[in-house]
């Protein structure tokens, strides 16, 4: 896509699991990403989207497909982009506290960051360190704390300020607010919102909580058994879902009405493991209008209503007549 800070095409990550088994973890996925623009990455857990984002900044890596950023290949393993890809790109990770040094105070790992990245000269990082303290909300009196000293929402806004010290041009945040409790998710997704705004950022957000997706995320992608099974604008998806599992994701969002109580299990069970993906559709023992065909051919991606869409409900209707429908997971 022309203009795309990011774009993956093709991407599959495969590695040796348990006994040596193959475990196809990321599947041919693709896609572009805007300068400032917020894609929200959702499906259940082990679905690959964690490893989807680890192999986009190189942290993984990738068995074969292309990851362009900012137009540079930095999947063929080149140094040179890599180290760029580096310096322009940021993860913030789940858990805030594993995910700053302990020995270090706060103020030490930030500073760590712009030193390494040599962003300001040596006699102005703690001036630095305090400006990006405030940019997040802390206070640059906890600057002499160490991690433990503080809460976890704390925390995760000095992990906040850690990725924000490389001024990257791309963060993908892993989870970042499902560690902690739902008023300080509240206040870490406002301040991702506010900075997303003001500093052009483009964000990957991986996360299980669609309602916190559909707050921060221009576009969303579903994905199942490490592949795209739905993309498009978050009013799209969230408004008209098209594919069987994204419905079916919708439906297991929580009402707020508690005489309503907790929704059933739309989703039917667990995902198959991704040691043994099923042949043809890989969600078709688990989708209540699976056809004959979703058992042996994979669907190919249809523009459905402004979203892409992997289903073979969206097929030429000459290939499907209804009554070659039927419901094979039961
Ligand atoms: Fe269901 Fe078939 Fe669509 Fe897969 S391709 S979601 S099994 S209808």
């Amino acid at each position: 896509m022309s203009g795309a800070l990011l774009h993956v095409d093709g991407l599959n990550v495969h590695f040796r699991g348990p006994k040596g088994k193959l475990v196809r973890a990321v599947n041919g996925v693709s896609f572009s990403l805007q300068p400032g623009e917020t894609l929200g990455l959702v499906g259940e857990s082990g679905c690959g989207k964690s490893t989807l984002g680890r192999a986009i900044l190189r942290l993984g890596d990738i068995t074969e497909g292309r990851v362009d950023f900012d137009g540079i290949d930095v999947g063929g393993g080149n140094r040179n982009a890599i180290m760029r890809l580096r310096r322009e790109t940021a993860m913030i990770f789940q858990d805030p506290y594993n995910a700053l040094n302990p020995r270090l105070t706060i103020g030490q790992a930030i500073a760590e960051v712009l030193r390494v990245h040599q962003k300001v000269p040596p006699a102005q990082i703690d001036m630095r360190v305090a400006e990006l303290m405030r940019l997040v909300g802390l206070s640059p009196d906890l600057a002499a704390r160490r991690p433990r000293a503080l809460s976890g929402g704390q925390c995760q806004r000095a992990g906040i300020a850690r990725a924000l010290a490389i001024e990257p041009k791309l963060i993908i945040a892993d989870e970042c607010v499902a560690a902690l409790d739902v008023s300080i998710q509240a206040q870490i997704i406002n301040l991702l919102i506010e900075l997303k705004g003001r500093m052009n950022l483009a964000l990957i957000f991986i996360a299980h909580d669609l309602g916190v997706v559909r707050r921060l995320c221009d576009r969303v992608a579903v994905m199942y058994l490490g592949r795209i099974i739905e993309e498009g604008a978050t009013e799209d998806v969230f408004g008209a879902p098209k594919h069987p599992y994204t419905q079916a994701l919708m439906r297991a969002i929580p009402e707020i009405d508690p005489d309503r109580g907790l929704p059933d299990d739309p989703l039917g069970g667990e995902p198959p493991s991704p040691l043994d993906i099923p042949q043809g559709c890989a969600f078709h023992p688990r989708c209540p209008q699976a056809l004959p065909i979703c058992r042996i051919e994979l669907p190919q991606k249809r523009t459905i209503g402004g979203s892409d869409v992997n289903c073979h409900l969206y097929d030429a209707p000459s290939i499907h007549s209804e009554q070659e429908r039927e419901t094979i997971h039961a």
